[in-house]
Parts: C-alpha cells; structure tokens; sequence
C-alpha cells in the first residue's frame, strides 16, 4: 500500500505547505510504493541548519552511549527484517531473498559500528623528546551530507549513517529518488533507537536540485557519496569549491578470470550469481568473464543451458532467479547497450524485453550473454544491468592485461586451483577487492570496500578504516618536563 512521507528535519516528520510530491513505483508491477515531497534547496538549507544545530550536543555524547544507541537501532532493524526486506523488494526489484540480505547488511554493519564507540583508536606515538607524550585523537568532521543510490537501498544509506554517526558527526540523508521509501523507513528505525532531534535529518528531492544544494552548504564539512561517475565527478567539484573531504564510491566494470584448470562447476554458480544478482546491478557485478581458450566453449555450453532454465519474474516468490530491472530508466538503458552489442559482438543469448502476462507490468529483461573481443563498448563501459560479456584470452598474463584495461577497478576474481597463480593474480589485478574462487560480490561489513581508477577517489566504506571518512585526526603533544623542549632543536646530540 503507498505511503506517504515528509520531510524528516529537526526531529519532526513533515511537509512544507504547498510541496509539491513524486512517488516510488514498484519495478514489477508499477504501483505506487511510496508518496515523497520534492524537496527545493530551502528545504535543503534548513536540514543541515539543524544538523548543526545538533552537532554540540551529538559530539560531546560519549562515543559508547552513541554506539548503544546504534545497537539498539540494528535491533530494532533485526525485528523489522521481513518487512523491510519485502519493502526492498518491492521498491526496487531485487529478488526477496536479496531484499533479506540488503536488510541483514544493515544489521551487521549497525551492529558493528556500534562496537567502533568503545574503540576509535587513536595512536600513542613516541616523542623525539624526553617528558613528552604525543598522541592522536578523533574528532568529528561536523556535519555530513549522504546521497545514496538505489540498488542497496537499506544497506547505503546504512553504511554511510553508522559510521558517522558513530564519529560524533551529525547528517543529512537524500536518499535515491526511486527508492526514497527504503531511505524513509532507516531514517525510522534511528529515530525510534533514540536518536536525539537534528543528529539525523532526512531531505527528498532531485538529486540535481537538493542534492547540490546539500553538497554546496557552506556548512557542510563531508559528503559520502555512491552513484554514477558522472554524478560523482559533478559532486567532487561541486564539493571541493569548498574545500569538503568528498567520498566517492563509483562504478565498477569487474571481471572474473576463468582458468583451464579451473572448477567448473564451482565456477558456474558464481558466474550466474554474479552477473545476474540483483539483475547484475550491483556495483560489483561480474560483468565480463575472461576465459581461457582451453576451457572456452565448455564453460560457455555450461552456462547458456543454465541461464536457458533461469526464472525471470515476480522477485516476491522465492523461487524465482532475477527479478525485474529498477526503472524505466534502467531498462532504456540496458537495451540500448543490447542494440550495441548485437552491433559490434555475438549475441549468445537472451537480448529481449520479456513481454506477456505479468512480464507487460514491469521492467523484465532477459539475461543476456555477448561472446566479445576486448575493446568492444560492451566489454569496456559499465551497463549496470544483466548483461555480461565474455571474452577468450590465450593465457594468465593476456585475462590480466584484459582485466586491468578498463577505466575502472572496483572488484576482480579469478577461478584457479593453482595457489601461485592466486597470489599472484592478488597483486596483479588493478581492483580494490579481489576473490579467488568466489564471484566479484559478497561484500561482508567487517571489511574495507572501495576501488582504484574512476570507481572513486580513494576512500573506502565499511571495515573499521570507514570512519577515516568521518573523523579529523588531531595530534596532541604533553611535555611534562616544566621546561621550553624544541623539537628538532634540542636534539640529544646538542646536549
Ligand atoms: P546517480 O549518480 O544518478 O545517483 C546517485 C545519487 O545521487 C542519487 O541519490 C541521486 O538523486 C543523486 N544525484 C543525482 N544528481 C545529483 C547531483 N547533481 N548532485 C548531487 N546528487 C545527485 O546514480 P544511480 O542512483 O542511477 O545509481 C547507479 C550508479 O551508481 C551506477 O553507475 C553504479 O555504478 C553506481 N553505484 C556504485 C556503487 C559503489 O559502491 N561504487 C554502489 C551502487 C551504485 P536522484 O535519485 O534524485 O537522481
């Protein structure tokens, strides 16, 4: 059933009067999820007036107590689980046994950056001097701005609050606008775990308008942004005007490299969960498959009768493999890079618009497999859809040299049974994340996730190094000596 939200600023849920409003749509059906106010750059400006307004208070909050109440809103996340799951699904398209695991990704990482309050290390470091105590602590940036894409609804928009919030920074969420509902229901389950007025504010609207609004307050200190290259470059530029600590988390072209003497079997259940999780949009999708010559048409036999008996349809049945795409949007796109394809490789299988029946009340497209050569379009541009190029190499160092040439790096994999090969594809492989013998997804919170080249700017989400992205370091130095000491002066040579 369609709800309808406000705008969550200062601890109030509301409307400004005469707002004007979008919905949500479910991908599969069409019907409205959701009712949303359009938020203008005032609304924009109000909500990170009361995140600063609340930034005393939050930051003076002994970090512990901050974490119980992070604990205590992965709890009620936990009890909130199924709902939230079928809400996922339904708003974005995801199969419902991903909804689960976008919404369980939620709960782990509260949970674990709940535990961060009795940490955020700081060093103690010795000094060149005697009687003399030098340390690090962290401190708050301030306010934080999070824009958030829709195809991790719950866990995004979760990866980025957590951790500020567990620094002491106050924020302001603009969720995606396809999935403005999923952000609205986090924003919930925090206000319910007691977070205090203004610490977490939530504004709707066009990224275009409230989003640049937000990253253009003077008193906005840090943006943690996921989305597409050009939003992020748009971001970074708009951000660095003011000189803010801007996060990219971008896009992703990753490939899995097949070995000959790879376990096929294995390789094929990867293969598919990768390329076609999430209907292969996920940033890390496996969206190219390097594959060696020897095992070549095998594989590619292996996993075309597969994806011949995959279920495309209502991603509420837990039986069914892919759901739909997210948008209308997606779907244009994803074809138009099908029409590319079918241009410039061979079209192995799928390439269509699913229609009939049910598949005429959404957005269904085809797993799709393109045999390429390296350098096409389609083995090179990120298509954010299930569509999954693949391409024969001779040997280890040629699925290397493919691998790496592409404007991205974000994840990598290779199937191998050969543990040399494994290391060294570790260090050879341009990515910030690399699997051996899993696909290219299956992030886990506890880990650092981020990537090389255009997929961002160098930070990394999740794993205890996230709240880099959100402290200040301050270097603190003691003499207890009662006396002048000049570092680089009084050295004990000068004695
Ligand atoms: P977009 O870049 O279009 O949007 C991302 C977010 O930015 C949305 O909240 C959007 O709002 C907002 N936004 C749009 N324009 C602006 C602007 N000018 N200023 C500030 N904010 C703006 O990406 P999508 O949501 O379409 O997501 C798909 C893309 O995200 C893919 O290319 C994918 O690779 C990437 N991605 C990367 C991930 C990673 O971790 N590296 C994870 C997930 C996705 P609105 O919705 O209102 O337009």
């Amino acid at each position: 059933m369609e709800a309808s939200y406000g705008l969550f600023i200062d601890g109030r849920w509301a409307a400004p009067p005469k707002a004007k409003r979008f919905e949500t749509r479910n991908p599969a059906t069409r019907e409205p999820v959701g009712s949303f106010v359009s938020g203008t750059a005032e609304d924009a400006v109000r909500a990170v007036a009361s995140a600063k307004k609340a930034f005393p208070g939050w930051r003076d909050t002994p970090a512990p107590k901050r974490g119980e109440i992070l604990l205590t809103a992965s709890r009620i996340m936990r009890e909130r689980k199924e709902e939230l799951g079928r809400l996922v699904t339904t708003e974005m398209g995801k199969v419902i046994g991903e909804g689960l695991g976008d919404v369980q990704e939620s709960i782990d990482f509260i949970e674990y950056m709940s535990g961060e309050g009795r940490r955020l290390f700081g060093e103690t470091v010795p000094s060149e001097l005697r009687s003399k105590f030098c340390m690090t602590v962290r401190q708050p940036k301030g306010v934080v701005v999070c824009i958030t894409p829709w195809n991790f609804p719950t866990a995004i928009p979760n990866w980025k609050i957590a951790a500020a919030l567990i620094s002491g920074n106050t924020v302001v969420l603009k969720p995606a606008s396809n999935t403005a509902r999923c952000g609205a229901e986090v924003v919930k389950v925090y206000e319910a775990a007691g977070v205090p007025p203004g610490v977490l504010n939530f504004v709707t609207g066009a990224g275009s308008i409230v989003g640049n609004a937000l990253v253009s307050d003077p008193n906005v200190r840090a943006v943690s942004f996921t989305g597409g290259v050009e939003t992020g470059r748009e971001v970074y530029q708009l951000g660095a005007e003011g000189l803010k600590m801007v996060h990219l988390e971008l896009g992703g072209k990753n490939p899995v490299i097949l070995m000959d003497d790879a376990d096929l079997p294995l390789a094929l259940e990867g293969v598919l969960f990768g390329a076609f999780g999430t209907s292969g949009q996920r940033c890390t999708a496996t969206s190219r498959l390097i594959v060696h010559e020897k095992v070549y048409a095998t594989f590619l036999e292996m996993l075309v009768e597969r994806l011949e008996q995959f279920t495309v349809g209502d991603p509420l049945n837990p039986k069914t493999g892919m759901g739909p795409v997210a948008s209308a949007d997606q779907e244009r796109k994803i074809l138009e890079y099908i029409a590319i394809g079918k241009k410039e490789a061979k079209l192995r299988c799928g390439g269509k618009k699913l229609t009939g029946g049910e598949y005429d009340r959404g957005y269904f497209l085809e797993p799709t497999i393109f045999e390429t050569k390296h350098g096409t379009r389609i083995s090179k541009e990120e298509i954010f859809g299930p569509v999954l190029s693949v391409i024969r190499v001779g040997t280890y160092e040629e699925a290397v040299r493919v691998a790496n040439d592409v404007d991205y790096g974000l994840s990598s994999a290779i199937y191998t049974r050969d543990v040399n090969r494994a290391f060294r594809a570790i260090h050879d492989l341009e990515a910030g994340i690399t699997y051996i013998n899993a696909p290219t997804i299956g992030a886990e919170v506890q880990l650092p996730f981020g990537g090389v080249k255009n997929t961002g700017n160098g930070g990394r989400e999740a794993g205890s190094v996230a709240i880099d992205e959100f402290t200040e370091i301050k270097t603190v130095f003691v003499d207890f000596s009662s006396k002048l000491q000049k570092a680089q002066i009084d050295t004990e040579s000068s004695r």
